[in-house]
Parts: C-alpha cells; sequence; structure tokens
C-alpha cells in the first residue's frame, strides 16, 4: 500500500502540463459552436417557424406538430453536418447529476438518418433506475421527458442532447427542472404585475443566475490511491499539513501550469457549447480555484452549471487530473460552495435590483429589495431545506464556513436607508412636497460601495446590483434553490400586492401606499438582517434569540418542506403539490443515507484494514526497539511512552470502527426513511466519524512515514 502511495506521489510529481492548440485565437469564432442556440434556429428555420418557436420559448409553451417537426428536421441536419450521430434527451433527475439515453439517428430500417418532431418533443427514457420517492411505483409504472425548448440543445461527444424536463405519466414531476420552470413563471408573473406600479410597458420579468464556481482540482493518481476520494469525493483521514491555507505565501498567488493549461481547455469546451465562463484565477486554499460564467437566464444558467460541472469533470481525465466538487474535500482547508448570483431583469432592460441615480426609480428597486429580504425572513428554513445534502452539512454550520443559519448582508448604506425609512418614514407628505427626500430615497447611492467583498461570511448578501445565496453546496445542482427563492420571492410580491391594492381600494395615493407596506415588511424582517462575522460563536446565540432557524443536519432541515407554509407556497403555483413534495424528501432523505453508509463503510474499511495493519507493524518494530534497548541497558522509557500512546490510538480506532459496525447493521434494519437518515446523521456521522479520524490523524504523526499507505494533504494539495 504504501508503495502504491509512493508510486502515485512520483506518477504526479513527473506529469508536464499538457496545452491544447487553441481553435483560434478569436473565441468567437468558435463561441457557440457545439450549441443549437437560437441564432442557429434563426438562420436554419423559415421566419414564420422561426417566429412561432420564439413566441412559444418566451411564454413557455409547449412546442409540437409541425413546428416541433421544423425545427426537428432544421437540427438534424445541423447535426449531421457536425458529426453528431446519436440523440438524447438530456434531463435532470434527483439523484443530483444529469441522465441521458442515446438513441442513434441512423434507422437501418430505411437505411437514411430519422429524426421526428415526436422524438424530439418526447421520449420514455427507462424511468425504474431513477428515484421517484414511490411516485412511480404506487401511480404509474412509466415516465417521460419533454422538450424544453427555452435551454438550447447542444453537441457533446457525437450525441445531441436535447435538455428535458421528466415527469410521472400522472403528472408528478421526478426531476429538478420541471419545478424550477414552474417557479420561473411565477416569480415572472408576480413580478410583473408589481412592475405596472411603476411602468406599464413592463411585460416579462426574467429571473437571471450566475453560479460562481469552487473547486479543486489533485493529480489524477493521488485521487486514484485514495479510496475515499475514490467512494465519497471527500479525505475521510488526513492530517492537516503543515503548511496549510493560514499562510498567504507565493503559492496562492500563482497556478501551476498544468491546472492553467487545464482552465484553459475547459474553457474553450464550455465556449464551444455557448457557456459564458471567465477563468477566475483566485484560489482560496491550495489547490482550489474557481470559474465564474457570466449570468443568464436562471434555467439556462442551470443547465449549463450542470454541463459545466460535467465539462470539468471529463476534461480534468485529459490533463490527468481528478476534478473535486465536493463541498469538503479536506478537513481543515476551505470548503466548497457555488455562490448563486441572483437578480430580476425587466423586459424592457432594468435590473430589479440595480439602485438608480433617480430618487424615483428607487421606489421600484426598494420594492423588490425589501420584499425579497421579507421572503427570505419568512421562508428561511425553506431556504436552508434547499441547500440540505450529505456534502453541505460538512460545510454549512462546520468551523470555517456560512452558517446554517441564514441571514441576509445588505452593508451599511443600504441598512442605514431601510433604518431611516423605518423609524422616520412616518411623515406627512403634503402637496408639492418632495416625497423622496422626505423619506430619504433621494440618499439611496447608485452604486453601493462598501459591500461587494467585505461580508464573505453572509449565506444570503447583496452585492450592489444582485443577491448572492452563497451557502448553496459546491455539488449541488442549483436547480433546487433556485425553484425555491423563485418560489418565495413570487408568493412574497404577491402578498405585497394584495396588501397594496388594499390600501390603494381605501383611497391612499399609491406611492404612499407602497411605502406603507414596505415600511410593515422592514419592521417584520429586521430580525433576518445581519452585518456582523456569520461564523462568530456569538452569532449562534444572537440568532437563536432572533428566533432564526439554525439547523445543522441534513435529515432535520428538510422537515420544512413539509410545513403547512411550504406545502401551501409551493401548492399556490403548481411548484411541487403536496405529494411531489413528500416523495422528494424521501428521495433526499434515501440519498442522505446512501451518503453517510458509504462514507462509513469506506472508514471502517480503511481502518480497520489499512490503517490498523501498517499501525500494528509499527508498534511491533518499536516493541523490538524497545526490547533491544533494554536489552544493551540503554533507557528505553521515550520508546515505551511512544508504544503506549500508538497503542492507545490503534485501541481508539479499532473499538470505534467495530462499535460503528454494529451501530449500522442495527440502523440498516429501519424502515422509514426519515428515521433512518436521523440515525444515520446522529448515530453513525456524529458519534463515530470525528473520532475515528482523531486517532488515525493522530497514528499518521508516529507512524513512519515510510509506512504510511494513505496519500498525505501535503502530498495531495501541494505536488503539481
Ligand atoms: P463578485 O461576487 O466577486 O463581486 P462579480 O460581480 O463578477 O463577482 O459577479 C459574479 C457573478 O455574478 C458572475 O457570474 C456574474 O455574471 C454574476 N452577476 C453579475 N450581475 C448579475 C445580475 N444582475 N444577476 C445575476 N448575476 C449577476
Ligand atoms: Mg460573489
Amino acid at each position: 500500500m504504501a508503495n502504491h502511495r509512493f508510486n502515485a506521489v512520483k506518477e504526479a510529481g513527473s506529469r508536464q502540463p499538457f496545452f491544447i492548440d487553441l481553435p483560434s485565437n478569436k473565441v468567437s469564432d468558435y463561441y457557440g459552436s457545439t450549441s443549437f442556440d437560437l441564432s442557429k434556429m434563426q438562420a436554419t428555420l423559415a421566419p414564420d417557424v422561426f417566429k412561432e418557436v420564439k413566441h412559444c420559448i418566451d411564454k413557455g409553451k409547449k412546442i409540437d406538430g409541425d413546428i416541433a417537426n421544423a425545427v426537428a428536421a432544421a437540427v438534424k441536419s445541423w447535426a449531421i453536418d457536425n458529426g453528431i450521430t446519436h440523440y438524447t434527451h438530456w434531463f435532470q433527475p434527483l439523484t443530483g447529476s444529469t441522465a441521458e439515453k442515446h438513441d442513434a439517428f441512423f434507422d437501418s430500417m430505411s437505411g437514411i438518418e430519422k429524426f421526428k418532431g415526436s422524438a424530439l418533443v418526447q421520449q420514455e427514457p427507462d424511468a425504474s433506475s431513477f428515484p421517484s420517492g414511490g411516485i412511480r411505483q404506487t401511480f404509474e409504472a412509466r415516465g417521460y421527458t419533454a422538450w424544453d425548448p427555452s435551454s438550447p440543445m447542444f453537441k457533446w461527444g457525437t450525441t445531441l442532447c436535447i435538455p428535458t424536463i421528466f415527469v410521472s405519466y400522472t403528472g408528478e414531476s421526478l426531476d429538478v427542472k420541471a419545478p424550477l420552470l414552474k417557479a420561473l413563471e411565477a416569480v415572472d408573473k408576480a413580478a410583473t404585475k408589481v412592475c405596472k406600479y411603476f411602468d406599464r410597458n413592463i411585460s416579462k420579468v426574467t429571473a437571471s443566475l450566475g453560479c460562481e464556481q469552487e473547486y479543486f482540482v489533485i493529480d489524477k493518481a493521488l485521487f486514484n490511491a485514495r479510496p475515499d476520494l475514490v467512494m465519497t469525493g471527500r479525505t475521510v483521514f488526513g492530517h492537516a499539513p503543515a503548511r496549510g491555507q493560514q499562510l498567504d505565501d507565493h503559492y496562492f498567488g500563482s497556478i501551476p501550469r498544468r491546472v492553467i493549461a487545464y482552465m484553459e481547455d475547459f474553457e474553450v469546451e464550455c465556449h464551444k457549447l455557448g457557456i459564458p465562463v471567465t477563468t477566475r484565477h483566485n484560489e482560496v486554499a491550495p489547490s482550489q480555484f474557481e470559474v465564474a460564467p457570466l449570468f443568464e437566464e436562471a434555467n439556462v444558467g442551470t443547465d449549463h452549471n450542470m454541463l459545466m460541472m460535467d465539462v470539468m469533470r471529463r476534461i480534468a481525465d485529459r490533463h490527468e487530473l481528478a476534478l473535486l466538487l465536493h463541498e469538503k474535500p479536506f478537513a481543515q482547508i476551505n470548503g466548497t460552495g457555488k455562490h448563486n448570483n441572483w437578480s430580476l431583469v425587466t423586459n424592457t432592460g432594468v435590473n430589479l435590483f440595480q439602485p438608480s441615480s433617480s430618487a424615483r426609480e428607487n421606489l421600484l428597486f426598494l420594492t423588490f429589495f425589501v420584499n425579497t429580504i421579507t421572503a427570505v425572513h419568512k421562508y428561511a428554513d425553506i431556504l436552508r431545506a434547499s441547500i440540505a445534502s450529505a456534502g453541505n452539512d460538512f460545510r454549512l454550520g462546520a468551523n470555517e464556513a456560512p452558517p446554517a443559519i441564514i441571514s441576509v448582508f445588505i452593508g451599511s448604506q443600504l441598512s442605514a436607508v431601510l433604518d431611516e425609512l423605518e423609524t422616520n418614514g412616518n411623515i406627512k407628505i403634503e402637496k408639492g412636497d418632495n416625497m423622496y427626500m422626505k423619506l430619504g430615497i433621494d440618499k439611496i447611492p447608485e452604486i453601493i460601495l462598501d459591500n461587494t467583498d467585505r461580508n464573505r461570511t453572509s449565506p444570503f448578501a447583496f452585492t450592489g446590483n444582485k443577491f448572492e445565496f452563497r451557502a448553496v453546496g459546491g455539488n449541488a445542482n442549483v436547480g433546487l434553490p433556485m425553484t425555491v427563492l423563485n418560489t418565495i420571492v413570487a408568493k412574497q410580491l404577491n402578498d405585497f400586492r394584495e396588501a397594496v391594492d388594499a390600501l390603494i381600494a381605501d383611497g391612499k395615493e399609491k406611492r404612499l401606499a407602497i411605502i406603507e407596506v414596505l415600511r410593515k415588511y422592514i419592521a417584520e424582517s429586521k430580525d433576518v438582517r445581519f452585518e456582523g462575522d456569520g461564523y462568530a460563536e456569538e452569532w449562534v446565540a444572537e440568532a437563536e434569540k432572533r428566533g432564526l432557524p439554525n439547523i445543522k443536519d441534513t435529515p432535520e432541515a428538510l422537515d420544512a418542506f413539509l410545513t403547512e407554509k411550504s406545502k401551501e407556497v409551493f401548492g399556490l403555483y403548481n411548484v411541487l403539490s403536496e405529494r411531489e413534495l413528500e416523495a422528494r424528501n424521501e428521495i433526499l432523505w434515501e440519498n442522505y443515507v446512501m451518503k453517510v453508509q458509504i462514507e462509513s463503510r469506506v472508514i471502517s474499511d480503511l481502518a480497520l484494514n489499512h490503517i490498523i495493519p501498517t499501525a500494528v507493524k509499527y508498534q511491533k518494530k518499536l516493541i523490538d526497539t524497545a526490547k533491544g534497548l533494554q536489552d544493551i541497558g540503554l533507557d528505553n522509557k521515550s520508546t515505551v511512552n511512544v508504544i503506549s500512546k500508538i497503542t492507545e490510538h490503534i485501541d481508539g480506532v479499532k473499538d470505534g470502527a467495530l462499535n460503528m459496525i454494529d451501530e449500522r447493521s442495527r440502523i440498516n434494519e429501519i424502515e422509514d426513511a426519515r428515521e433512518k437518515a436521523v440515525e444515520y446523521c446522529h448515530n453513525i456521522k456524529h458519534k463515530y466519524f470525528e473520532q475515528i479520524r482523531y486517532h488515525v490523524d493522530k497514528l499518521e504523526l508516529f507512524v513512519d512515514d515510510e509506512d504510511w499507505p494513505l496519500v498525505k494533504y501535503r502530498e495531495m494539495l501541494f505536488v503539481h
């Protein structure tokens, strides 16, 4: 085993960067070349057909019949010209990844390539292998995938991938995208109606999303020599290196050339696919990097993030690198998150979260700003649930990561504006008064200076012209948090409009009615606003005083989806029915159990079959030494001391691993998904993982480096 480790380290150390030849010096020459986007549709479809397609996309309507046939014919000929032989419906089942089933264009019966509109529009994947939380088993044996024309089809290898939703025959959604599309429609409708108070020309509001994706890459050989990384995506053991991320030395400034070559490569692939990435070079931890695409419409942005993760994974292979997207691959080193930059933009081009130089327009800004904060306050528990996963639990609420408490950071300038409005806003406005000046709304600066990077500890931060949901896990499908965020904001905006309309009906002037409702919301949602250090212990106590939920573990966090409040808000816009919510929770709990179970197995296997034998061998060497020293009449006290320490840690590892195995067999008998998840969380993970790790990591310090079987942290993180 130790040999395996040294071979891997040697192999990793001998590699050269692999720079690809860029397709062209100009990105525009190949940008979008493997994406069948709107411009290609426009170029290949008859004008009236294209107009209809565009109309359907804008209105979120289904495309079928002749129009679908025309699109199918156009995409088929584009595909064949581009060396594509197969097509697949590409969808996002609830397992957290993407799925596909490939069919050939070539039809052996007729001897020609075929692709009908019906095959574009709908397919029947073998649904039995995807989790459905009991929906399909009980009600309907099969499900189908249906084309989402608003997200461009793309070429991947020799396959045409068609973004689709995945639903059961009884209409329940079995994927991430279907509810997301409904949530985006809900927020569009709700926001558009609110916008009409200000501008009658606004007829559509689009949610936009830009994901800043963090990631680690390490050498492939080192990755393969760590069974825990291979099986679980994270290291279950490993002593922190002497040089952690606390050192701000030159290492962090320069990116290893192999990684630069990798970045260039995946960037090209992303650009070809029409994913607008701009690589960032600001790593936080050793071997950690970040890539951020330009923001896009939220549904497309979600698909593109899924696709980008896939591209990054596959391209890493070519560079003998392994991509790690797990939320906490290395203990005591920065985790991996995905900041979801989110805003709402009107069809007239106004970003509703952009403060303006005109006081009048700022009332529009304040409306959306305050309503979003209020929604986050009211539904903090559901937002928390939307980012719950076994991996993210190692980040949220752990030492150096956003807490599991959802709070909102808005910066001192906007805090002052809201405070002033709350305390001094109850003034009489006379005819001819400058209402905005009297209310202090004229004081909102156009450029918000003080917040973009000041507070990195907030899980939900306003950063100048957008909100940033930062607590999302690095490995997550952002479709779920985006579904929740857009749904709760839709609900909040509808509540707001009802309240304003009621005041107007009572004879109140429109703007004053808006101000009055906003002031009420500012006061009500004040507790969710927090400007301090989110990582500090004091905040946990303070948040508790404020009554903010702080749920550390996934099994309990998921309960928020099944409350009456949750059922109501998801039901209102048909985003998720009660049955769908229940089915989803079932799947998420099962998924959690699977993850923790695998980790637990890996831990006991590594502990019993790798760590203990190695430590025992070393212990024996020391015993021989101690005896030898005694034989020649020398003092062996320090050796005996080490032996007793090693013995203590070996016992610790062994007891922990064996007890954990017993506990596992007991828990595995449990039928109920939630109960099982809770048991795995508290009686496996919390009870044993850290305890076993503590002893293993101590042994790593004692045992001769020559004998240690697992690739060490310093080797993984600093060998490039
Ligand atoms: P930072 O968070 O470091 O200030 P940027 O301002 O560069 O970073 O933005 C990070 C991400 O936010 C990028 O993906 C960017 O496209 C996206 N973004 C910028 N403006 C908006 C917006 N109005 N809506 C959604 N995302 C946005
Ligand atoms: Mg950011």
